[in-house]
């Protein structure tokens, strides 16, 4: 299960929860009992802006060229 960590507005004490992914942007009221909570950037978050290339044939596997007009 990922960690979180959040921070509280309130008392400005920071703070981790463990929770599923599903449930990592509810409400996580601070050690304090302050609902008034922000959650922090995971260190551990996986970037989205990868430069990997994204292959854009494939998807077939026949070898047969259909879609690009050559095949009719
Ligand atoms: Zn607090």
């Amino acid at each position: 299960m990922p960690r979180y960590e959040y921070r509280c507005r309130s008392c400005g004490d920071t703070f981790e929860l463990s929770r599923p992914m599903a449930e990592s942007s509810a409400p996580a009221p601070c050690p304090a009992g302050h609902a008034d909570t922000v959650k922090l950037l995971s260190t551990v978050a996986v970037g989205g802006t990868s430069a990997a290339p994204a292959p854009r044939a494939g998807g077939g596997g026949g070898g047969g060229c259909c879609g690009g007009g050559c095949c009719g």
